[in-house]
């Protein structure tokens, strides 16, 4: 799918990581090297995306265009190119960028997802 293609294309750290940074510094004091974004697992759930069944997507075309668990990513069918790119983009910006520990092999935080809507809107990105 060109989409796809597309999504990847512009799903780079330049997009990523400024405004995650911007929005957990802000809201927490997170700094900013300790604000990750793991592109190639992103990138692999955008290559795997799917299409939502054709009775979900009638079902539910007014509440999304996509969604996510974390590891597969559902797309609404019929969307126009422009929209299925931003979804595509959207979904896999979730579950992508993490806050590490300061100290070596710390462990990494996952984001809530009402911070993860705050940095995908501040990338430009429709919520
Ligand atoms: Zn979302």
């Amino acid at each position: 799918m060109k989409a796809k293609r597309e999504a990847a294309a512009r799903l780079t750290a330049a997009l990523v990581l400024p405004a995650f940074r911007e929005v957990l510094h802000r809201k927490y004091g997170v700094r900013p090297e300790r604000v990750v974004f793991e592109r190639d697992e992103a990138l692999g759930r955008i290559r795997d995306a799917v299409l939502l069944p054709r009775a979900e997507s009638a079902e539910r075309g007014e509440e999304i265009s996509g969604e996510t668990d974390g590891e597969t990513i559902w797309i609404m069918r019929d969307l126009d190119h422009e929209d299925t790119v931003d979804t595509l983009i959207h979904e896999a910006m979730h579950d992508s960028v993490f806050v590490v520990r300061e100290t070596r092999g710390g462990r990494k935080r996952a984001l809530t997802c009402e911070d993860e809507h705050d940095a995908i809107a501040r990338a430009g990105i429709a919520v």
